[in-house]
């Protein structure tokens, strides 16, 4: 455990406090999911990005896919997903994601993937058949897609998004100021864009940011009004936990009461639905966000 600055009027306290405490992943339902993760040869941002809720969600029978493999051509210093060139991508992969989404039999699924930079179409086409197939293969499960940036390929991004999935979310990540830190290969403006564009093309637009990485409340109220400039929905907000020593530290634990006023001040701006809390992940209760 490291000893970490406080940030005045924000940090409750030094050390990973009781409420980041979570549930152990065990259970019946815990237990399926790894199977069939397995069996798929799938790989989930709850796996490769340490996420912190495993044990509930997991053991609620679901998961949040990552797809076109597990090396992603960022490196933001904030995440745990592999950096590096990737292999070809897997042909195979959209098929293996919607059978396994069949058998989970959800009521809604999330599917996430890496940065695929290198590709022309940044991973467009892949995306579009894994939403199409699982569509076809589950008619009755809706889809929510956390997409990455598609650095201003509207063509592309128009191919990601137009399966037929009911919510697209892409994530802030963070406020403007802490970019060259946190999101180095980011772009604050081009991200605000892309949530703009797929809100222009008719979906349910979604985003997400953490704290605690040394932002202050007015930069968390001015990256919401941003926000709703741009035509967001739903918001989610989280407390940022390094994965590794490797990633930047943590800057403060916010308390609870904390993130309750951004749920509060965020609904009052006026996003249809805010998820706010210390454990809040972008794909955490993503069933309440249609
Ligand atoms: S919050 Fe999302 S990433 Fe974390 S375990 Fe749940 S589904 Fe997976």
């Amino acid at each position: 455990m490291i000893d970490l600055p406080v940030v005045e009027g924000r940090a409750e306290r030094k050390r990973k406090p009781d409420w980041l405490r979570v549930k152990l992943p065990i259970g019946e339902n815990y237990k399926r999911v790894r199977n069939l993760v397995d069996k798929y040869q799938l790989h989930t941002i709850c796996q490769s990005g340490h996420c912190p809720n495993m044990g509930e969600c997991w053991g609620a029978g679901t998961a949040t896919f990552m797809i076109l493999g597990n090396t992603c051509t960022r490196s933001c210093s904030f995440c745990a997903v592999k950096t590096g060139r990737p292999p070809e991508y897997d042909e195979d992969e959209p098929r293996r994601v919607a059978e396994a989404i069949k058998l989970m039999e959800v009521k809604h699924a999330v599917i996430t993937s890496v940065n695929r930079d290198e590709l022309k179409d940044r991973g467009a086409e892949i995306w579009h058949q894994t939403v199409a197939l699982t569509k076809e293969l589950s008619p009755k499960t809706t889809i929510e897609t956390l997409i990455p940036d598609v650095k201003a390929n509207w063509e592309a991004l128009e191919r990601m998004i137009s399966a037929g999935q009911e919510v697209v979310s892409h994530n802030m990540e963070t406020v403007e100021r802490l970019y060259r830190k946190v999101r180095p290969q980011g772009k604050y403006k081009r991200s605000l864009e892309e949530i703009q564009r797929i809100k222009n093309f008719g979906k349910r637009t979604k985003t997400g940011f953490m704290v605690g990485l040394g932002e202050t409340d007015d930069e968390v109220f001015q990256i919401m009004d941003d926000l709703l400039e741009h035509g967001c929905d739903v918001l989610t907000i989280g407390q940022y936990l390094q994965p590794t020593k490797m990633h930047l530290e943590v800057a403060s634990y916010v308390h609870p009461d904390k993130f309750a006023e951004y749920k509060e001040v965020g609904l009052q701006k006026g996003f249809d639905y805010v998820e706010s809390g210390p454990l809040v992940r972008s794909s955490y209760h993503s069933e309440r966000h249609l």
